[in-house]
């Protein structure tokens, strides 16, 4: 049987970084991955993310504002294109495209690594001080294991995915034609996305949310402020909603759904449930093999990603914690480091997260209301794009940015945007945070004039009531 310093199973953003770190410290690793290649006869890496997740949905979200930029913006700044027509086979073209060149691109790094690719379902067929893990008829034995199975779309009894009139994200990425009346149920980051996409290419879109609260886990302002812009773009987007029943009839989806005791009906093209994701373990054996699982169905870890086997770690999405490629891959490599023997650790307050939509939202740390239910005294500052001279120049004014820092120490402890760049911009909050940086910090460095980020320094200056520029 062959053995591994570090067996990796699945090959998503947590385990492929988590493979190539174990390599760059010169530990002998596989990698197994069952994601099946669209040939059929082979494996791809890079999971949820590279194929069906963060890099197809941002492709066609930057496609789809450009042909909507193109068919209603441009005229503005004089720019005069007629008769703007949509590709969609072009546009999937290119989604596909870019697809393939990441995850070939993944391939090469596990090769460069000296990482051993096995294709297959990999099962833990023993825990102990050697684990064995099965794929197909091969056996493997490994030191140390990393689980990072990530996570699939949860679904819902009312309304079954068939992937081609009722879709999850796997589908709602691969229409190739724009349905004329699009149902969403889930308005949450993926929810918002895929919507967004939809609707620039012309759909109707309708969004069903459980919740009362647009967005309940972001700042409350800024919620408010991105709920009455996707509302002026034309995302119809009701809150508080039960779906009862979902049902292919012919070529529509009839939905029936009910808020406040009111009941509702009605018949859409194609229907995306975007309700969430739920950690995967199928196939894998965690709880014959001894692993616990939390009643969310996730891998229970420590604050190290180890699970109560010292030598077996879970990372990502199949963990506690935001299910964010970004968060699995500093997990990846914290446990690959911890088993060469070195003491990294994963700072959870300070990661980012961003939702795609335009104007996008981002932020680092915590909320105002989280601030004022932990009782932290905290002083506020926020900077309206309206007043920043690029943000004119692009013709993207909406949105803010706020900085909440503590009051005695005016240490930043949570920054909100709601702008064009956002997903780049809260890189600065992030970074001035992970230094432990003061409002005062940020306020006293020199940001490049004009630029969007001007307004993280403006909000920096807010929160001592001295923004030069509102
Ligand atoms: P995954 O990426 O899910 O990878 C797990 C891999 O394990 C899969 O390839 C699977 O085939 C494999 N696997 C599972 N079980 C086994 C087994 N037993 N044997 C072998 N292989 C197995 N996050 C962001 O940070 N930014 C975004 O913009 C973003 N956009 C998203 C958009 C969409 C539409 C979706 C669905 C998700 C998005 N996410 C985004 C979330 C992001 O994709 C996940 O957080 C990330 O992929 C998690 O990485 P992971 O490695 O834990 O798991
Ligand atoms: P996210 O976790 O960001 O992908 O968001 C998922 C969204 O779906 C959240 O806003 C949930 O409140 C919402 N949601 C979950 N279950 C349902 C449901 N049955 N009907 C409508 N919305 C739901």
């Amino acid at each position: 049987m062959e053995t591994y310093d570090v067996a990796v199973i699945g090959g998503g953003p947590g385990g492929y970084v988590a493979a190539i770190r174990a390599g760059q410290l010169g530990l002998k690793t596989a990698c197994i991955e069952r994601w099946p290649a669209a040939s059929g006869s082979d494996v791809v890496y890079g999971g949820t993310c590279l194929n069906v997740g963060c890099i197809p949905s941002k492709a066609l979200l930057e496609s789809s504002h450009r042909f909507e930029e193109a068919a209603e913006e441009f005229a503005a700044h004089g720019v005069k294109v007629g008769g703007v027509k949509l590709d969609l086979a072009t546009m999937q073209k290119r989604k596909d495209k870019i697809v393939g060149e990441l995850t070939g691109g993944i391939r090469l790094l596990l090769k460069k690594n000296k990482v051993e690719p096995i294709a297959g379902t990999a099962r833990l067929a023993k825990i102990g001080p050697q684990c064995e893990i099965e794929i197909g008829d091969r056996k493997i034995a490994a030191t140390n294991v990393i689980i990072a199975t990530g996570s699939v779309s949860r679904p819902i009894p009312a309304a079954p995915v068939d992937n081609k009139m009722i879709v999850d994200n796997i589908g709602a990425l691969a229409f190739t034609e724009v349905p004329k009346r699009l149902c969403v149920i889930g308005a949450g980051v993926i929810g918002l996305e895929l919507g967004s996409v939809w609707r620039r290419l012309g759909s109707e879109v309708v969004i069903l949310e459980a919740m009362p609260e647009f967005l309940a886990a972001t700042d409350s302002a800024l919620a408010k402020a991105a709920l009455r812009e996707f509302t002026r773009q034309g995302l119809k987007i009701s809150m508080g909603c039960k779906v009862d029943q979902a049902q292919v009839a012919g070529k529509k989806v009839k939905v029936s759904w009910s808020d406040g005791g009111k009941q509702h009906s009605d018949s859409f093209d194609r229907l995306i449930v975007a309700v969430g994701r739920i950690a995967c373990t199928e196939g894998l054996g965690a709880t014959e093999a001894g692993l616990k699982i939390d009643a969310a169905g996730r891998i229970e870890v420590d604050e190290h990603c180890r699970t109560a086997h010292a030598n077996v770690y879970a990372i990502g999405d199949v963990v506690r914690g935001p299910m964010l490629a970004h968060k699995a891959e500093e997990e990846g490599v914290m446990v690959a480091e911890l088993i060469a023997g070195q003491k990294p650790e994963v700072e959870y307050d300070c990661i980012p997260w961003v939702i795609y939509t335009h104007p996008e939202i981002a932020w680092v740390g915590r909320t105002e209301a989280q601030l004022k239910e932990a009782g932290v005294a905290y002083r506020a500052g926020s900077f309206p794009f309206i007043a920043n001279g690029r943000a004119k120049g692009i013709g993207d004014t909406v949105g803010m940015v706020k900085i909440l820092a503590e009051k005695e120490s005016d240490r930043v402890v949570g920054v909100h945007m709601l702008g064009g760049n956002a997903s780049d911009m809260i890189a600065e909050a992030v970074l001035a945070m992970e230094f432990g940086a003061s409002a005062e910090d940020i306020a006293r460095t020199c940001h490049a004039h004009p630029t969007l980020s001007e307004a993280v320094k403006e909000a920096a200056l807010a929160v001592d009531g001295r923004a030069i520029h509102s």
